[in-house]
Order: C-alpha cells, then sequence, then structure tokens
C-alpha cells in the first residue's frame, strides 16, 4: 500500500532535482565545515565538553521527565538567568529546542483574539506554530513595514503578535528591528524576533534586538536556539516574568514536553561563558563571512550566513559536490527549504578557521563561477 502511495511521489520529487539524502558524516570528517551553524566554532572545544561529560556524571545521561515534574534542574534555572542577563531579558525559560520555543510561544499568546502577522521568510518552526494557535494569521512581504502597519491598524483582534527573525536564516540578511518594535508598539502589538542566527553573532554576540537596544522593552519578545552559536541543544524564549510564568502555565510545548538533558543546558552554559571571556569571538565570524561573500561574489551578510543563489536545483548539489571533492562541505537549499524558491548554496562562517582552512575554501569558491 504505502509502495503505490509514496512511490510516486518520489519518483516525481526525484524528476525536479529535488530529492533530499542524508549523508551520515564521521566523527573524524577532514572536510572544511561551511554548511553547520557552530558559528563560534565551540562544538567541540575542550572546555564546552567538559562541562557536557560533568554534568551527566553529575545529573545523568536524561532530564528523566517535562519541566514541572522533575526535569527542572539546577542547570536549567542557571541557563535562563545567565542568558537573560547577558541578552538584556529579565527572565528567560528553556525549552528542548528552538523549535518548540516558537511553538511553544505563540501558540500560548495565540488563539482567537490575537492576530498572527508574519513576515514570509519566517523559519518553518513560525509556520507552524501559526498552523496549530487558532489565530487568523497575515503573512506579509519580507520585511515590509508599511504592509504590517496595515494589517495591525485594520484587526478586530484585541492583540497580536508581529513575528520576525532577526537574522534570517536561508538568506541571511537582517529584519528592520527598531522600525518593526515602533509599528508593533504604536499598533499595540507585541514584536516576537527569533535570534536563531542571532546569539553568538551580532551585537557583539548579544544579538540583534539587544544591539538595536529593544531588550527588555514590555513589548519585545525573543526566542533563541541554543543548538548554533551556543554549541549544544535546546531553546529559549526571553521577555519579562509574567510571559515566563504563562508560558510554564500555557505553552503545551513546554509543559508536554521532557526537559531538556542537562548535559545540554551545560554544554551552553560553558560555550555562553567562553563568549563573555572572549567577546571578540563574534568579529571572526564577520571577517569570515565578508571574505565568504567576497569569494563567491555576493553581497555581504548581516551575521554568519552567506547565500549564494544558483540557476537551479541540480546546478546547486552539483556545485556542493564538487566543493567536497576539495573538500569544503557546503550547505545546500532547494525548495521547498528556500523562501524565494531560488536554490542556493548556503555557507556559514565560523569562528576558529585557520587561515589555512579560509584560503582553501575560499580558492574551492572562487573556482565555481
Ligand atoms: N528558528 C530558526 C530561524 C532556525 O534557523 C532554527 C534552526 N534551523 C530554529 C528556529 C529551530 O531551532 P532548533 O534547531 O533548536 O530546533
Amino acid at each position: 500500500m504505502l509502495e503505490a502511495w509514496l512511490g510516486p511521489k518520489a519518483v516525481a520529487l526525484e524528476s525536479r532535482g529535488l530529492t533530499r539524502r542524508l549523508r551520515p558524516r564521521g566523527s573524524g570528517d577532514l572536510a572544511i565545515d561551511l554548511a553547520g551553524n557552530d558559528y563560534l566554532g565551540l562544538a567541540r572545544d575542550p572546555r564546552v565538553v567538559e562541562a557536557a561529560v560533568a554534568a551527566v556524571r553529575e545529573w545523568g545521561t536524561g532530564s528523566t521527565a517535562s519541566r514541572l515534574v522533575t526535569g527542572t534542574t539546577a542547570l536549567h534555572a542557571e541557563l535562563e538567568s545567565a542568558l537573560a542577563s547577558y541578552t538584556g531579558h529579565e527572565a528567560g525559560l528553556v525549552f528542548s529546542s528552538g523549535y518548540l520555543a516558537n511553538l511553544g510561544v505563540i501558540t500560548a499568546l495565540g488563539g482567537p483574539g490575537t492576530l498572527l502577522v508574519s513576515d514570509e521568510h519566517v523559519h518553518a518552526s513560525v509556520v507552524d506554530a501559526c498552523r496549530l494557535a487558532r489565530s487568523r494569521v497575515e503573512i506579509v512581504p519580507h520585511n515590509d513595514l508599511e504592509a504590517i502597519g496595515k494589517v495591525l491598524a485594520e484587526r478586530n483582534e484585541p492583540h497580536a503578535l508581529v513575528l520576525v527573525e532577526s537574522v534570517y536564516s536561508v538568506l541571511g540578511d537582517a529584519a528592520p528591528l527598531a522600525a518593526l518594535s515602533e509599528v508593533a508598539l504604536q499598533n499595540n502589538a507585541v514584536l516576537v524576533v527569533d535570534e536563531a542566527h542571532g546569539l553568538g553573532v551580532t551585537g557583539d554576540g548579544r544579538g540583534s534586538v539587544a544591539a538595536a537596544g529593544l531588550a527588555g522593552l514590555d513589548h519585545v519578545i525573543v526566542t533563541m536556539t541554543l543548538s548554533k552559536a551556543m554549541a549544544s541543544q535546546g531553546g529559549i524564549v526571553l521577555g519579562p516574568p509574567v510571559l515566563r510564568d504563562h508560558l510554564v502555565n500555557r505553552a503545551r510545548a513546554f509543559i508536554y514536553d521532557t526537559a531538556l538533558n542537562p548535559a545540554a543546558c551545560a554544554a551552553a552554559l560553558a560555550a555562553l561563558r567562553i563568549l563573555i571571556d572572549e567577546p571578540t569571538r563574534p568579529d571572526t565570524i564577520h571577517t569570515t563571512a565578508a571574505r565568504l561573500a567576497q569569494a563567491c561574489d555576493v553581497a555581504l551578510s548581516a551575521g554568519a550566513v552567506v547565500s549564494v543563489p544558483m540557476p537551479g536545483p541540480r546546478e546547486a548539489v552539483h556545485a556542493a559536490e564538487q566543493c567536497l571533492a576539495s573538500g569544503v562541505r557546503v550547505g545546500v537549499f532547494r525548495p521547498p527549504s528556500v523562501p524565494d524558491g531560488i536554490s542556493r548554496l548556503r555557507l556559514t562562517a565560523r569562528a576558529g578557521l585557520t587561515d589555512t582552512e579560509l584560503d582553501h575554501a575560499c580558492a574551492v569558491l572562487g573556482e565555481l563561477g
């Protein structure tokens, strides 16, 4: 039955060059990684690794239950206050992924009385949250302040959330956060900013919301993942204590999910400490991103992501294979993972690349034409 059902779908996907395949990576893989999101280069840092190992020894291998049962450890509490204070917010609540942080906060504030205004380029987790929230959803053109103002002003719902990313995950461009905050405030709406690609990268590491002076405002909520610059797993929602309390009581993605593994909390805490102690690490990301953008002759990105449009999905896959054959691993994004439908190479800059590695990567990318 499943062969007859799914087989033709697989054939159709293949004929368009859009089949996705898992390629397990070996731990000794020597390729220069420009595909992962380990922006600060900390995922194998001995201090982060040791913190995770020590947490496993102290707390065991699992968190044992959901946060409201036995899953909240001292490490969760420490991570929440450390990240809130680093990014300039009053409170934080850790979820077991960035995906669930977005699902949790948007569904807990959503419902028939809340309009959701979503930028057309937001991440799939925000899209899915909109689908689950039982709210009316308005999708607006990318970074279109006027369209946002219009739908907010014309709404009947008492509440509204404006959903954006600080640095967009595929195109790597930035949201006009100060103006977005202003439009939201004028229209009695809350701005929700996904800083998955901002934490550890923009605003000297504190993210774009902090850099714009918006952290801690009563109408601004931030979500972050711990899986990129923080070299771990997990997610967090940051905002005022009243929001945190609401989420603890209402966010289904928080209440019914097993708590984040304590080892992941410890790894993220260790990464955050390194970022605080070595505040120039984010600078390296930007200089590396600039070199990669120059090698590919594309615009400078707002963060670590360098987006290189390709003529089509097959060309993108072929170019990535060519790079890998030359020892450089790059990301390939094809529909439906690209907001504008254009297949592309997605390169990510990482602190900790040696000059030799970067020179080699730029030479390989330059040869792609
Ligand atoms: N938001 C954005 C913008 C992302 O890029 C990602 C990860 N790709 C997420 C949320 C989800 O985070 P996580 O991987 O921690 O679930």
